[in-house]
């Protein structure tokens, strides 16, 4: 029987539809391609060489003694040539056009996580912000518009329902229960573990209990912290192994599917931040979105994220640097 799960978060219901279930290993399409290796492309704004193709950039790690908009970057920020909205910034993670995130050593991922920081309290700094999204579209179909590895920032003025909710059921178990909601979540989960993909000192990834995607992930930090703009340093040197590691495995296991992947956090002078946890979501793009989604808000999803997480298992120590493609 399909079975139906309510995510504590946020109170919205998925259907597990174990009935049409299919079997993770039927996620990998054996005859997808993955993308060729082209380290730059002439028309490619984000690629080295065509700093000026982009608006000034606002921030940069760079080699020494290179100057502002030339190449020498090793992460690039500049403004949305197209901004949603008054804040939107683009996060060019990589000088290296088809290099993914799932391929960074960790060494370069702590830097694109170090700008995802730097930029996040820069936003927040902004009085008029309300609420700041650090978000990434990888493939075509989650909404990408260039290939090139990148992720953005939006802020904006105003806080969505969605949010506001999350905020509430967190507040509202912090009043009842004296605990973090996100606190109480990651224990559980630690002590059942059949949903536990990785535990670090300072990190938790698993398959939600209500996933609404196959494989989706989530990682919670251990410490906890309501603000993603108060990450400390082994704590950023820790996410920048298993970030990837988690993504090398969708990479090599699933081949290069879609997904999008969110950064959830709370401002500085929130209220109730006791309350409050920041976390990073990871959400395949394997099945279609489709009306009932849409005209439900329930998803339907075809994998028990118990299996998922069994087929994206990882082990804790061994995070090596990984070269596409010689997983396993
Ligand atoms: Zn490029
Ligand atoms: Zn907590």
């Amino acid at each position: 029987m399909p079975e139906l799960r309510k995510n504590p978060l946020t109170d919205e219901w998925v259907i597990i539809a174990t009935e049409r279930a299919k079997r993770p290993e039927d996620f990998q399409k054996k005859t997808a391609k993955l993308p060729e290796e082209q380290e730059r492309v002439d028309t490619c704004p984000f690629c080295v060489g065509n700093e000026k193709m982009t608006p000034p950039e606002t921030f940069a790690f760079r080699e020494k003694e290179t100057s502002a908009n030339s190449p020498g970057w090793r992460v690039r920020i500049v403004p949305n040539k197209f901004p949603a909205q008054e804040i939107h910034e683009v996060i060019i993670e990589t000088p290296s056009h088809s290099k993914s995130i799932a391929n960074l050593l960790p060494q370069e991922a702590e830097e694109v996580i170090l700008a995802y920081q730097q930029r996040y309290l820069a936003a927040e700094a902004n009085s008029k912000i309300k609420q700041i999204t650090i978000f990434r579209n990888h493939g075509l179909t989650t909404g990408a518009s260039k290939l090139h590895p990148h992720s953005q920032l939006i802020a904006v003025p105003v806080l969505s329902q969605k949010f506001r909710n999350q905020e509430k059921n967190a507040t509202d178990y912090w009043q009842k229960q004296g605990k973090c909601l996100y606190c109480v979540l990651a224990k559980e989960e630690i002590e059942k573990k059949e949903r536990i993909i990785l535990s670090t000192p300072y990190f938790t990834a698993f398959t939600p209990y209500a996933s609404q995607s196959p494989f989706e992930v989530w990682i919670f930090p251990t410490r906890h912290q309501h603000s993603f703009g108060n990450i400390s340093a082994e704590e950023t040197k820790d996410l920048a192994k298993i970030l990837p590691q988690i993504l090398f495995k969708f990479y090599s296991k699933l081949d290069n599917p879609d997904y999008n992947y969110i950064i959830h956090s709370y401002f500085e002078n929130t209220a109730d931040k006791q309350a409050k946890h920041w976390f990073l979501q990871i959400l395949p793009r394997l099945t279609p979105i489709g009306g009932y989604e849409l005209g439900s808000g329930i998803f339907i999803n075809i994998v028990k994220p118990e299996a998922a997480a069994e087929f994206l298992r990882l082990q804790a120590t061994g995070c090596k640097p990984q070269v596409a493609g010689k997983e396993e």
